[in-house]
């Protein structure tokens, strides 16, 4: 699909929830896509992405920073403590805070650098050993440790189950946004991110839409 279609879909969306046009922001993720399908988005005007891996990232979006202004790059995967520093110095937002050695690594540098991108905290809402994210049972005390911290905490974030109704994981991810006081909520890809926003998403990370198929495959 083209950007502008992608766009529509959301606007669409974001009226037939009753919410404000404007009240989701689209993440392009451009994790292994092409330079140049990469540079055709951001020639198009926007100027949201998503990665997944710190290093892939800093090897691309320095130059594309170059040649583009107002570049807003999320970080959407895992990070390894000894990327954090990394990740502080590419990113506008990361949204794969899920460990209490991560938090106080992202506390420290905070301290140091003066500033932090915006946190959001992902959450295993499927309880699946093999994916990140805090269980939901655990959900409301890691949160409240991150704000005690002082880290700048948007919202929430998910990723469902592949099998399962991903609905059920967005209000459950919503459930525990709001009953913590938070609002932001990344949660949505290609296949559901219009299911998303009628539940609450703020924030949807939409790839393969956008950019075609992957041609290598990403974790
Ligand atoms: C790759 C990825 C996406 C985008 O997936 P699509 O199905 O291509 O839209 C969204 N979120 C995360 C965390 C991802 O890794």
């Amino acid at each position: 699909m083209a950007l502008t279609e992608i766009q529509d879909e959301i606007a669409k969306a974001e009226a037939a929830a009753g919410r404000p046009a404007g009240a989701v922001t689209l993440i392009a993720v451009s994790k292994v896509q092409p330079n140049d399908r990469v540079a055709h988005i951001l020639d198009q005007g926007h100027r949201v992405f998503g990665e997944n891996r710190v290093q892939e990232a800093a090897g691309k979006w320095p130059d594309f920073r170059q040649r583009f202004d107002g570049i807003d790059l999320h970080l959407i995967g895992p990070v390894q403590t000894n990327k954090a520093r990394q990740a502080f110095e590419l990113f506008q937002a990361i949204h794969s805070l899920d460990r209490p050695k991560l938090a106080a690594t992202f506390a420290r540098l905070a301290q140091e650098i003066g500033h932090c991108p915006d946190l959001f905290i992902q959450i295993n809402t499927g309880e699946e050993p093999q994916k990140a994210g805090v269980l939901p049972g655990e959900a409301d005390a890691f949160i409240k440790e991150c704000l005690n911290m002082d880290l700048p905490v948007r919202g929430l974030m998910c990723i469902p189950p592949v099998s399962e109704e991903a609905s059920l994981h967005f209000a459950l991810l919503a459930k525990i946004a709001a009953r913590n006081g938070l609002t932001g909520l990344s949660m949505g890809m290609s296949s559901d991110f219009t299911r998303a926003i009628a539940l609450g998403a703020t924030h949807v990370r939409v790839g393969s839409a956008i950019f075609g198929a992957r041609e290598t495959v990403a974790q």
